[in-house]
């Protein structure tokens, strides 16, 4: 066994912490209070190979691995959470691209968000199918070489800037089983019949892009579908295999920045003339914060270097996905309630941070969700 990260992969690290040190502090409140696109940013990390680094250099992306690619999410949700959330989601569905799409697929569709200006998307939840996956309605009827696509998503990462989504559609509504009734078809954005509004007013992460998205008769080419037909939940399971490791990232980062800025705080303010620091009641907090921390991480690299390992562990992601989320959640409590009143207004990073953390628990599977993959893994099905 080896816990020590590669000089290439600090190197990975130091350069995403550069660039998030450099780039985001001067304007993530901004961003944040006015939900402001963050388009320069991101165009910069498209140049400096920081997004989608799991993508293969045969298809325009940096070729390197998952765990590089959580390293540099980790650093960017260090700094600011709403900033780090758009830059890692706008390969967000590539994953599944990789593992299920044609050579042609993946190299017209994969390469332009390197070269070009393209943004991706995964839209999968609905208003009556959230949790339940296999409830998806959107239909996608075959008419002669097209598929006729119809139907609503909601809480879309993406889906007013993207230029192109991968749609989970109900294809195969006869099948006996109902994981084999629904396929993945990737759908332009600009097709006619597309319209998305974007949803305002989220409690965190308000920079990022999320939206209602409506397909009414958006007509793609039979060629749009991905992997085989019926076999989209199958291959929405792999996906999530993947793409949970990044969220359980994002939780890790989240958590470290809130450690830091509790850390400043406690070395900084004095009360009843010590520094808060002094006292055995804070230095216990920061010892818990940061101990649940490293046990979040460690749980977050090992699951990326399986992955890289070609070892996906389904049971071990989704563990890390509902530990690095919670010890988000808590470690940001904790850390507010270190900077007393003042962690209450925005002028404290603190307090961007804590309204972030929560939708950790949310998507990507809910905390709850995760627990039913992690103990069907265990119990097996009873
Ligand atoms: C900011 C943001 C961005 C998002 N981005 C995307 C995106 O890009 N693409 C996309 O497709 N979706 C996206 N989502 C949607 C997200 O994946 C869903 O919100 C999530 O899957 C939960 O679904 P739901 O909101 O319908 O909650 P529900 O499924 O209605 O769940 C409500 C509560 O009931 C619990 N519950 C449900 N079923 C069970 C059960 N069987 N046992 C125990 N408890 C249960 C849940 O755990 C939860 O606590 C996003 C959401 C947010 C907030």
């Amino acid at each position: 066994m080896d816990f020590t990260l590669s000089k290439e992969h600090k190197d990975i690290q130091k350069a995403a912490r550069e660039f998030a040190v450099g780039e985001f502090p001067d304007v993530a409140r901004e961003f944040d209070l006015n939900e402001t696109f963050p388009k320069k940013i991101l165009d910069k990390a498209r140049k400096l190979d920081l997004v989608g680094l799991f993508i293969p250099e045969a298809y325009g992306g940096p070729g390197l691995g998952f765990l590089e690619h959580a390293l540099v999410l980790e650093e960017f949700w260090k700094i600011d959470p709403g900033i780090g959330q758009q830059l890692c989601s706008v390969s967000f569905g590539a994953e599944e691209l990789l593992l299920f799409g044609t050579e042609e697929q993946k190299t017209k569709y994969l390469a332009p968000i390197f070269t070009g200006k393209a943004i991706m998307g995964f839209a999968i939840t609905e208003p009556d199918a959230g949790s339940d996956t296999a409830a998806v309605a959107t239909t996608a009827v075959r008419d002669g070489d097209d598929y006729v696509i119809n139907g609503s998503k909601v809480m879309i990462g993406n889906g007013t800037v993207g230029t192109f989504m991968l749609v989970f559609c109900l294809t195969n509504p006869d099948e006996k089983s109902k994981t084999a009734r629904h396929s993945v078809i990737i759908v332009e954005t600009d097709r006619e019949g597309y319209k998305a509004d974007k949803m305002d007013g989220k409690m965190g992460l308000r920079c990022s892009d999320t939206a209602a998205v409506y397909f009414n008769n958006v007509r793609v080419p039979k060629e749009n579908l991905l992997g085989k037909e019926g076999h989209g939940f199958i291959q929405l399971m792999h996906f999530f295999d993947r793409s949970r490791a990044y969220v359980a990232a994002h939780g890790v980062g989240l958590a470290q920045g809130a450690l830091d800025q509790a850390v400043k705080h406690v070395r900084g303010r004095k009360q009843f003339g010590r520094p808060l620091g002094a006292f055995q009641a804070t230095q216990f907090k920061i010892a818990e914060m940061a101990t649940k921390i490293e046990a979040a991480r460690n749980m977050v690299y090992k699951s990326a270097w399986l992955l890289d390992k070609g070892m996906a562990d389904t049971k071990l992601t989704a563990m890390a996905k509902l530990y690095a989320c919670h010890v988000a959640v808590t470690v940001v409590d904790e850390a507010l309630q270190l900077h007393g009143g003042y962690g209450y207004f925005n002028d404290y990073d603190i307090e961007r941070f804590y309204r972030a953390a929560k939708v950790l628990e949310i998507y990507e599977g809910t905390k709850e969700v995760e627990k039913i993959i992690i103990s069907r893994e265990i119990l097996g099905k009873l």
